[in-house]
């Protein structure tokens, strides 16, 4: 065979995406590295094993889906996180997002309303060794009040109005950052806490995530 038309290994195809997260505004060095390490084929299911590092969302169980790296590299940037940040995640879905938070912030805590999901995530972040990571199943529009206040909040589905309990929950100095809007295609919003109990709100542009429902997934 060719030499150029063989595939891509592994080490080129995670370059490759780097350099898409790049040129696509994500400039924090620390979420670049992030995001190299992660491996994202641990996260997608064997049915697209070989799209696996391309930049795009990808389905997953539950009809969710994995979101596309340049996303989650673009919304990790906008929550300004610390070493020392504490950070609530809504939508664990297969735990990609979390993985990637958790090499960044001192501790992840993850909420996912699908138990399977939830379970499947919690497998591949010991399978990595994740320690920093605390998952809980429930419905995340409520929050976490008993960990309660964050340093960061990161809503991984499409809140159809301001996330006011989740804005409770935020610390005086913190940063949420979530999608907002009804449609296919919502603004990605970021909340800074002023420290006096109100916020300066920015849109960062379009993007498309499944919903925030109310409520758990009874079944699965
Ligand atoms: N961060 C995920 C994205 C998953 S898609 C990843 O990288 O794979 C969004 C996830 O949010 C789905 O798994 C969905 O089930 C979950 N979700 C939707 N509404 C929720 C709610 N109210 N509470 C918790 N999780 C919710």
């Amino acid at each position: 065979m060719n030499k150029q038309t063989e595939p891509l290994d592994e080490d080129a195809r995670r370059a490759r995406m780097v350099l898409a997260l790049r040129s696509g505004g994500v400039m924090d060095a620390k979420v670049l590295a992030a995001i190299e390490q992660t491996p994202r084929d641990l996260f997608v299911p064997d049915l697209f094993q070989e799209r696996a590092w391309e930049d795009s969302a990808l389905p997953i169980a539950c009809g969710q889906t994995i979101s596309q790296p340049l996303i989650v590299g673009l919304m990790t940037q906008a929550l300004r996180i610390e070493w020392r940040s504490r950070v609530l995640e809504i939508g664990t879905g297969s735990g990609y997002q979390t993985a990637v938070l958790a090499k960044i912030a001192r501790y992840v805590y993850s909420m996912e309303r699908y138990r399977t999901l939830l379970g499947e995530a919690e497998s591949r972040l010991k399978k990595l060794g994740v320690q920093n990571v605390i998952t809980r199943f429930g419905d995340g529009g409520e929050g976490w009040p008993e960990q309660a206040p964050f340093d960061r909040i990161l809503v991984t589905a499409a809140a159809d109005k301001e996330p006011t309990a989740l804005l409770a929950q935020l610390k005086p100095t913190g940063v949420l950052v979530a999608p907002v809007g009804r449609g296919p295609v919502q603004v990605l919003k970021r909340y800074t806490a002023d420290g006096k109990g109100g916020f300066t709100t920015e849109d960062m542009g379009e993007v498309r995530f499944v919903p925030l429902l109310p409520g758990v997934a009874e079944a699965l």
